[in-house]
């Protein structure tokens, strides 16, 4: 089904990504609406109309339903009863991507099942399941909560075996992870249309600092490089078990052994951003040919060296300065009211053709 020009798309989650997605979205002529709790909903200035409503509103969800043609997510922490209150066929991509991404043990087992190999793990729902899970695995690992974790929170690092009796389970069900010895890591970022057709974008390599993306940079180093069909071929799996509609990103480490699975997003992802000026399509708008039942767009990268580099913890104003450089620097800023620490404020896309 194609959703026409000047029909609605209806996007649950009011963050940054959501901001990104209405101006892609105005750009092939939709309307865009919101729909998050209170707080500070930088999408909301890009839609024509924002609800500012809880989860577990379950009138104003269905008002908010009763004025979308389709409905998409920037969030994929959205919980499932109020993911319930949309009809199914105006959802895309199908649910049962959030359910899988939003539970750490039920990811694994589910790209185990496809023939993926995540970092060695166990389920911990007790303190002697940590003392356990630490014993079986090894340290060092880290403790992660199995739901609502995000850039490095719910998250315990245990540096050995002895260390075990600094951390205790923090009371929910949780996930104890072997601890990587990765050499880079990279995402995988595709879109796959509404007749199963997938495109992938280039795989730039991630550097994380404290357990939050700082930078995503084209080329890379020959250790992803070599790894990126093994990680395709897992990530073109995902989406057609799935019947995946829209952007889907798969987040690696490369390791002597080969790709490791990390975890997956089931939609548009920081490591992604680059590709608003680095790509021919970039992921918000080929997100949105691909929910809307259009053709997609090509996925080509444009440029030889790319960086995306988040602008953490720093007020607008003196971001700014970056549009004094030389040469292509792409400023995007999210329009968050306070810069607190470790808050993404906005980013910089860095091209340059080779040469240059
Ligand atoms: P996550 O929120 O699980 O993606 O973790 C954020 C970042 O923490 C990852 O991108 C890695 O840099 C690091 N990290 C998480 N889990 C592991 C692991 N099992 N081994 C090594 N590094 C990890």
């Amino acid at each position: 089904m194609t959703i026409a020009p000047g029909s609605t798309i209806g996007i649950l989650g009011g963050g940054q990504l959501g901001r990104m997605m209405a101006v892609a979205a105005a750009q092939l002529g939709y309307h865009v609406i919101g729909y998050a709790p209170t707080g500070d909903n930088v999408a909301a200035e890009l839609c024509s109309d924002f609800f500012e409503n809880g989860w577990g509103d379950k009138a104003a969800l269905a008002a908010f339903a009763s004025k979308c043609d389709v409905v998409t997510w920037e969030f994929e922490n959205v919980p499932p009863s109020a993911v319930e209150m949309i009809p199914p066929h105006m959802l895309r991509p199908d649910p049962r991507a959030l359910g899988i991404a939003q539970d750490r043990l039920r990811e694994k087992r589910f790209i185990e099942d496809l023939g993926g190999k995540p970092a060695p793990y166990a389920a911990v729902d007790s303190d002697s399941d940590l003392r356990m899970a630490v014993e079986r695995i090894g340290a060092p690992g880290i403790l992660k909560t199995s739901r609502d974790g995000y850039d490095g929170k719910g998250q315990w690092r245990i540096a050995s075996v002895r260390d075990m009796e600094s951390v205790r389970f923090p009371g929910k069900p949780c996930v104890y992870e072997g601890l990587v010895n990765f050499e880079a890591e990279f995402s995988v970022i595709l879109v796959r249309g509404a007749e199963g057709d997938i495109r992938f974008w280039d795989s730039t390599e991630n550097v994380h600092e404290a357990g939050m993306l700082a930078t995503s940079t084209l080329p890379t180093c020959d250790a992803v490089a070599e790894q990126i069909s093994a990680a395709r071929e897992l990530a073109g799996k995902v989406a057609d078990a799935l019947k995946y509609v829209g952007v889907l990103t798969l987040e690696f480490f490369a390791t002597s052994e080969g790709p490791v699975f990390n975890e997956m997003a089931p939609r548009v992802h920081n490591s992604g951003h680059w590709t608003i000026e680095g790509a021919a399509t970039s992921q918000f708008e080929n997100h949105i040919r691909a929910i809307c039942g259009l053709p997609l767009g090509s996925a080509a990268t444009r440029f030889e060296r790319i960086e995306m580099r988040n602008i953490v913890g720093v007020d607008a104003l003196s971001a700014h300065a970056i549009l004094g450089e030389d040469g292509e620097a792409h400023l995007h800023l999210y329009g968050k009211k306070e810069a607190r620490e470790g808050r993404k404020m906005g980013h910089v896309t860095r091209v340059s053709r080779a040469g240059t």
